[in-house]
């Protein structure tokens, strides 16, 4: 019988990294044969206790050798997956020694927002606890429920609450993936500057175009490196597991100590929901209707504007100054062009209101046609140019005395084109779906910064 081990809540802003922690687990019990690959699974980006992108970790034990390959490596010794499960001759108790023991020796225990959970299990955990997970907010014991009813065995540290992810990270069945290459420094580099070729970096995705988020043109930025001091060199996203290694390959970076590919919930847009009725906040929505008010630009740079949706609840949505050129686009909007905006309920941002959905994606389905002043009216009699009797007077023939009220119109020329649009690279969410990869029927793909 295979084995499933999912871990959480292990790292802090200070160090670690809990997918470090897995390679940990996985030299520990001596490289087993996994069955199928690592799991990174991020779970809801709005819970205000993560500490970065709220990511939690599984692996399962007891892959065959036959049809094994490659999908990573630790100190030297390869790490092998199988897509054909047997079992572990390791009974659950000495599993869960293991792991018990690899977080207490490498969790950051001592930092007040560290948690740790580890779920040891001889089953996946129900699949309703992941979507409870990645879009709205689980209480420990509920996930602690879920762990029992899969007859696993629940180990908390601290508060405990890592147990939720631990558990949530065994729930989640995958059908909807991408993939993470992570690369892992020497021990005696982290804390240190990261040496990785930036222009590698740059022109990662041409090289492999199903690698995504590698670079953010507008903000000259590579995206595939932490800044925190924690055990990870880098991590490629891509669509293609089997490419991964090879563009591994192609970065020239200090030597990794170790890396190891995993199969992730990123890019899937997991954490979105229709909207049916009115937003709850922590949750992300995707919502259909109009634009409501003109766009109004705050001080820092952001920009709200109101939408009525298809249900006519209004809701005010911001892009927020880190979503860079996306707010040039939300800027062109005028009431009545149809969009479709997926984003997060947060609370509010200001003492006037009542919290704000904020922008991840935008589509632009069809714009409101507006029309302005052209020139002054032609007299019908004449055909010369009236002129304007005074503001808001209307218009008198010279000649003729003829009279109107209606200048000639003509029709504005748009800044903003239908398409779906992603804010720049660097402040995009792990779950969403960067505005490339999103197909929606009828609307045109368009990316605004260079992305990549
Ligand atoms: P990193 O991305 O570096 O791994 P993190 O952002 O994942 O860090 P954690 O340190 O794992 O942050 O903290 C997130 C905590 O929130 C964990 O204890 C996890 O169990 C819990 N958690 C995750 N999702 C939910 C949820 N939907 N409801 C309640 N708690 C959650």
């Amino acid at each position: 019988m295979p084995v499933y081990v999912g871990v959480d809540d292990t790292d802090s802003a200070q160090g670690m990294c809990t997918t470090y922690l897995v390679t940990e687990i996985i030299r520990r019990l001596n490289f087993p044969i996994l069955y199928g690959l690592p799991r990174l699974v991020r779970l809801n980006p709005n819970i205000p206790w993560k500490t970065r992108g709220n990511g939690a970790l599984s692996i399962i034990l007891g892959g065959d050798a036959q049809g094994s390959s490659v999908v990573g490596e630790i100190s030297g010794v390869p790490v092998l997956s199988s897509r054909i499960a047997t079992g572990v001759s390791d009974s659950l108790s000495v599993v869960n020694r293991a792991v018990r023991s690899v977080v207490e020796e490498a969790a950051m225990m001592d930092a007040d927002n560290t948690n740790p959970g580890a779920v040891v299990s001889p089953a996946p955990v129900n699949e309703a606890l992941y979507w409870k997970a990645v879009r709205g907010i689980v209480e420990k014991e509920e996930a602690i429920l879920f762990a029992r009813e899969a007859g696993a065995v629940v180990n908390e540290w601290k508060n405990g609450r890592g147990v939720i992810g631990a558990a949530s990270a065994l729930s989640w069945r995958g059908q909807n993936s991408t993939f993470e290459l992570i690369t892992y420094r020497y021990r005696h580099r982290w804390g240190t500057s990261r040496d990785i070729n930036v222009v590698d970096v740059s022109s990662l995705s041409d090289r492999f175009p199903s690698t995504f988020n590698n670079y953010d043109r507008a903000t000259r930025h590579p995206c595939i490196y932490p800044s925190s001091p924690c055990p990870v060199l880098y991590g490629i996203r891509g669509t293609r597991p089997e490419v991964l290694p090879e563009a591994m390959k192609t970065v020239r970076s200090e030597m990794p100590e170790r890396w190891l590919l995993f199969e992730t919930n990123q890019a899937t847009d997991d954490h979105i929901s229709v909207l049916n009725g009115s937003p709850s906040l922590f949750s992300s929505y995707v919502v259909q209707g109009t634009v409501r008010s003109y766009p109004e630009t705050v001080r820092g740079g952001h920009v709200f504007f109101e939408m009525t949706t298809h249900e006519g609840i209004i809701l005010l949505c911001a892009a927020f100054e880190e979503t860079k050129d996306l707010r040039g686009i939300v800027r062109g909007l005028i009431p009545g062009d149809s969009i479709t905006v997926w984003g997060a309920f947060k609370p509010p941002a200001g003492e006037l209101l009542n919290g704000s959905l904020n922008i991840e994606k935008i589509s632009v389905n069809a714009l409101a046609r507006r029309w302005i002043k052209k020139s002054n009216p032609v007299c019908s009699v004449c055909g010369r140019k009236m002129e304007s009797v005074g503001r808001g007077k209307g218009y008198r023939c010279r000649k003729c005395k003829q009279r109107s009220d209606m200048p000639e119109m003509t029709e504005a020329r748009r800044t903003v084109s239908p398409g779906i649009y992603s804010p720049t690279t660097s402040s995009r969410r792990h779950l969403s779906r960067p505005a490339e990869m999103t197909v929606q029927s009828g609307v045109a793909c368009q990316t605004v910064t260079g992305s990549q």
